[in-house]
């Protein structure tokens, strides 16, 4: 008996398609976050799994969690940072994620970020739908994917998927990473980070975060990027100094950003607004710039990922019922 919390009506699709195909299994999905005034609801149940952006803080959560006897939360996320590993130890919570749903997903997203900003695409629509200015500018001219180095800082899954496909248009790809992987060195020249930063046209951020991972890109390392170069963080928000960006690209130390995440998007995304004015502050200050485009937290949302989602938390949930072990732990 699992309660899947943040259900929305693309997953649930998968979620009858697996009830249908394990009729032993009980799903019941609930659209709410799972937090301190929510986790009631799990009562009776044997795993939570969850997808969302707010982080669950509260000890109550895990401390009740137990008390019901569940012992595992199931991620539909590859990220884990809402996390909190000190009480998910404390109650001896097992966490599973879904590492693997679709990389490939995030990689095209950050191509098409990529390519929006080479091209000038955002300088082009704002001059044609605002100001109905249809005049091939000088500043609209482009330059061409094979005579850019992209910068990919964080070289697993998604940072492969991504450095293969910008080596396959003939990028010339850099990475950092912590970890080096000897395979990837067909399609990708690693390097240390500061060197990424400089070299990089198209810097593309893919880590995991965790709190010293915090401002990883901030005033020095805007100041040490290329002025025409442009910043994809399609990985979590607080990897970059939003104050930094936004001096950085007021003062065109850079050209561009693509932002699919941002600290504070909790406060923006899933809704919708009426004024410009009701954005957080530092949302209005880059939506006012054509050279930075805000995607929804949806870098990974295709069809195949939601698929792979349900299915592969599933999958982790009744191997550890059934006494086995998980396919993706998260080993904190
Ligand atoms: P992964 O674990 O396969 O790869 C992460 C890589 O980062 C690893 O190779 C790791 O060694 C490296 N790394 C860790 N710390 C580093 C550091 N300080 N400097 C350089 N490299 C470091 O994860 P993945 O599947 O590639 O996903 C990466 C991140 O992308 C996730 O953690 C998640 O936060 C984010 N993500 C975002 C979306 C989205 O829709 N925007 C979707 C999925 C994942």
């Amino acid at each position: 008996k699992v309660l899947l919390y943040n259900m929305t009506p693309e997953q649930q699709v998968y979620v009858d398609k697996w009830t249908k195909a394990h009729p032993e299994d009980t799903l019941v999905t609930t659209t709410a976050d799972l937090d301190a005034t929510t986790v009631e609801q799990a009562a009776g149940y044997d795993v939570v799994s969850v997808l969302q952006v707010a982080d669950i803080d509260d000890e109550a959560v895990y401390q009740k969690l137990t008390a019901y006897g569940i012992n595992q939360i199931a991620l539909r996320s590859v990220g884990y940072n809402i996390i909190n590993w000190e009480f998910a130890h404390k109650y001896n919570l097992l966490v599973t994620n879904t590492p693997a749903y679709s990389p490939r997903a995030v990689a095209e997203n950050t191509l098409t970020s990529a390519m929006y900003l080479l091209r000038k695409w955002g300088q082009i629509f704002k001059n044609e739908k605002e100001d109905l200015n249809f005049v091939r500018e000088e500043s609209l001219m482009s330059d061409e994917i094979y005579h850019q180095t992209v910068g990919i800082i964080g070289v697993g899954r998604i940072g492969t998927a991504t450095a293969e496909i910008f080596h396959a248009l003939g990028a010339r790809v850099i990475g950092y990473d912590v970890v080096e992987n000897p395979a990837n060195e067909a399609f990708l020249e690693y390097t240390d980070f500061e060197t990424v930063i400089k070299e990089a046209d198209i810097l593309s951020l893919h880590t995991p975060f965790d709190p010293s991972m915090q401002d990883m890109i901030a005033a020095e390392q805007f100041k040490q990027m290329k002025n025409t170069a442009v910043i994809i963080n399609a990985a979590r928000g607080p990897l970059i100094n939003t104050s930094a960006l936004i001096e950085a690209l007021q003062n065109h130390e850079i050209a561009g950003a693509a932002l699919d995440v941002m600290t504070g998007e909790e406060a923006i995304v899933m809704k919708k607004f009426s004024r410009l004015s009701e954005l957080p502050q530092d949302y209005q200050e880059l939506a006012k710039m054509p050279n930075v485009v805000f995607t929804p937290h949806s870098a990974y949302y295709t069809k195949t990922a939601v698929k792979n989602m349900i299915e592969q938390s599933m999958t982790d949930v009744k191997r550890v019922l059934n006494g086995q072990k998980p396919i993706y732990p998260v080993e904190q």
